[in-house]
């Protein structure tokens, strides 16, 4: 079970200059687990270690560190073209807000550290020098069945930090495991403490499943633990037919928003964005879709030409994408369908005036033309342009585009 040759030199070498000083150290969570399941280190991008050393002792042994995380007793070194997140042993003290300890402790002992992670899957350590595996809790059982299972009694471990309701789910969407029976059970039972949770933070897991290989899946366990009810409860309705067009769909964030948003009201899809705290770009590509979703183009050329001029090659292509998925889902894909989605595909191959910068002149000449100065009437008069050229695309030639502004002068 353990991965295939060894760790890069660069992570064992860490390891070795913490256990040269006497201290533990071992490579533990995700970066593990991961490695144990695909059977090889490569996979590993970043890197989770785990010491005795206290952070104050691993920075001066690491000058090259940023300084990341050190509240939670965590030192970031960047080595070659990974980065290697360094933690001490440490024992958690009193949830008393469910959300974050009141007080990081710090241990000498691995076992201790080990016992304060959530899952059994994340809660290995691995000695790269002494090629030592420890597993207190079966985590390589749990990776074998494909299991996520709670590190100790599962309702006690999801009420010290509601956040590992959305962890589980996570994992279990994101590795295509199953929750393990008990832990479903407590998830379902503690679903309303993810009301104490932090937008940001729940927001950094349901993005997670949205960017993982399986997202309708996570989404559909989300709903049938009770937790999409408490965050986004707006699409518990109608869930199902969105979550399969998403499956249809090239694996990207936008695309998949938009299909989670198919059909919904633009400014319900605004605010929804806002809750998810995305990137701005990425929240004015999905509006941009949804806006759109329901105005599928008729099929004359010149339709199809205004349809691109508005939205863009780009949006025109993330939306043939969902319409194609949508008439899949629906059971409505056929030759027909193809035919009408490509011709919009083949269109954005063609070099078409869509904007102002693909006129054949510009506000240069159209002020030297009409013998004006700059101003918004340049800009007015480019725009009529614009549409006599998406109308007929032939008109685009310096002679011809010359020749209408003079005629206008007149
Ligand atoms: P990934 O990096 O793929 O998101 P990961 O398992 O490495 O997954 P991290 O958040 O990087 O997750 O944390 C590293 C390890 O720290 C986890 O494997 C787990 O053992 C422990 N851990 C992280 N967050 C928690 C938490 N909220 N409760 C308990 N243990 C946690
Ligand atoms: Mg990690």
């Amino acid at each position: 079970m353990l991965p295939c040759g060894s760790p890069p030199r660069a992570i064992v070498q860490i390891v070795e200059k913490l256990k040269n000083e006497g201290c533990a150290a071992y490579i533990v969570g995700g970066a593990l687990r991961d490695a144990m399941l695909a059977g090889t280190w490569q996979v590993v991008a970043d890197w989770d270690l785990a010491t005795s050393a206290r952070p104050e002792k691993v920075m001066e042994l690491f000058p090259e560190h940023v300084p990341v995380g050190i509240e939670h007793g965590t030192v970031k070194i960047l080595v070659e073209n990974f980065a290697a997140e360094v933690t001490t042993f440490r024992v958690e003290g009193e949830y008393r807000d469910h959300r974050r300890p009141e007080k990081v402790t710090f241990t000498s002992q691995i076992e201790e550290d080990l016992k304060r992670r959530d899952f059994t899957i994340g809660a290995m350590a691995y000695d790269p020098i002494a090629q030592a595996l420890l597993d207190p809790f079966g985590g390589q059982r749990d990776l074998a069945l494909r299991l996520v299972r709670a590190v100790g009694d599962p309702k006690e471990r999801l009420r010290e930090d509601h956040l590992r309701l959305l962890r589980a789910v996570r994992f279990a969407s994101t590795l295509g495991f199953q929750l393990e029976e008990n832990l479903f059970q407590a998830i379902y039972q503690e679903r309303r403490g993810i009301r104490t949770l932090s937008q940001e933070r729940v927001s950094a897991e349901l993005v997670k499943i949205l960017r993982g290989p399986d997202p309708a899946r996570g989404f559909r366990l989300l709903k049938k633990l009770g937790l999409l009810q408490e965050v986004l409860p707006e699409l518990v309705e109608g869930l199902d037919l969105r979550l399969e067009v998403m499956a249809e769909l090239p694996p990207s964030l936008h695309l998949r928003l938009a299909a989670l948003l198919n059909g919904m009201d633009s400014n319900l899809a605004k605010q929804i964005l806002r809750r998810l705290c995305l990137p701005r770009k990425v929240g004015e590509k999905v509006l941009l879709i949804v806006s759109w979703q329901g105005k599928k183009p008729q099929d004359t050329e010149l339709d199809l030409r205004k349809f691109l001029a508005q939205v863009g090659k780009e949006a025109a292509l993330d939306l043939v994408a969902l319409w194609r998925s949508e008439a899949r889902a629906r059971g409505k894909y056929g030759q027909e369908c193809e035919e009408k989605l490509s011709q919009i595909v083949q269109l954005t191959y063609k070099k078409l005036p869509l904007q102002i910068a693909d006129l054949a002149v510009n506000g240069r000449d159209v002020m030297e033309i009409l013998g004006i100065g700059p101003g918004p009437e340049v800009g007015e008069v480019l725009e009529q342009l614009l549409e006599q050229v998406i109308l007929c695309p032939e008109l685009n030639e310096k002679t011809t585009l010359e020749k209408i502004l003079k005629l206008e002068e007149e």
